[in-house]
């Protein structure tokens, strides 16, 4: 864990009450450090230290909690193209050591390579449109397969594919810890991807996907409220702002009462 340089307090702009009473954040660029302070020195620390922090806290006599800090790290990223999944997805990974799985990279890898998949997988992606999932759903089996831990970037796009998802982790044994939902408002979604500039990030293309977001993926939340594994995320704001928030939500799930 090498998350170091820390320039710029947060202290005056916390919004997740729960965690900011227990953490301190403190973030510049894309470092973000969140240091503990709970009584037991576990808290905030896990974000830290991972499992070490688990064997802290089983050595602070916190009972059955521990093994819940043991619990790796598997959690969804959701929200709308430009809502910053990816750079969130990084920076969580810096923090919990979980591998950042995107179907956007892997599917922008096969088009690389020139592959059949990714020759079918294109037309799909420069319109804007979902890629069929019989191409999708053993994709992200396979990935998920030989993972222990995750953070899921841009799967499930639709309701189907939540419930393949739900069925694949059950037969996995891998359930899921929580679901960041990454909310940003559609005008500052164009603004930023028009930006970002990349090969479809056309104006045209990306009012495309964002109407397939609204129609396709935001019923997704409601699939995982049900389950309450819903984090929902103010993500309007810097890179290190909705770092902290998104790192602060998921770390109070993996901080078992009383530890
Ligand atoms: P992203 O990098 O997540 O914005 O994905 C880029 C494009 O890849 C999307 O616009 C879709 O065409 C395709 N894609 C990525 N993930 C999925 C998915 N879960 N289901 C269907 N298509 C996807």
């Amino acid at each position: 864990m090498t998350i170091s340089s820390v320039k710029q307090s947060m202290a005056p702009q916390r919004p997740a009450k729960k965690a900011a009473a227990q953490a301190q954040a403190e973030v510049a660029g894309d470092n973000v450090q969140i240091s503990g302070s709970a009584p037991k020195a576990c808290g905030a620390q896990l974000a830290q230290q991972g499992n070490a922090a688990a064997e802290q806290c089983a050595g602070n006599g916190a009972g059955p909690g521990a093994a819940a800090l043991r619990t790796p790290l598997r959690m969804i990223l959701i929200g709308p193209p430009g809502s910053g999944k990816g750079t969130q997805a990084r920076l969580i990974n810096q923090f919990f050591k979980a591998p950042h799985i995107s179907t956007g990279d892997l599917l922008r890898q096969e088009v690389k390579q020139g592959t059949e998949l990714g020759k079918q997988a294109q037309v799909y992606m420069q319109a804007g449109k979902l890629v069929p999932d019989e191409i999708m759903l053993k994709m992200v089996d396979n990935k998920l397969a030989g993972e222990e831990s995750f953070i899921l970037d841009g799967f499930p796009r639709s309701k189907a594919q939540a419930e393949h998802l739900d069925q694949t982790l059950a037969k996995l044994g891998k359930p899921l810890t929580a679901v960041a939902n990454l909310m940003v408002d559609d005008e500052i979604v164009v603004k930023r991807l028009k930006e970002r500039g990349r090969q479809d990030d056309t104006e045209e293309i990306i009012r495309e996907r964002l109407k397939v977001y609204h129609e396709q993926t935001e019923p997704v939340t409601g699939h995982y409220q049900l389950q309450t594994l819903l984090e929902p995320v103010e993500a309007e704001g810097s890179v290190p702002q909705v770092g902290y928030n998104v790192i602060t939500q998921i770390n109070s799930r993996l901080r078992p009462q009383g530890c």
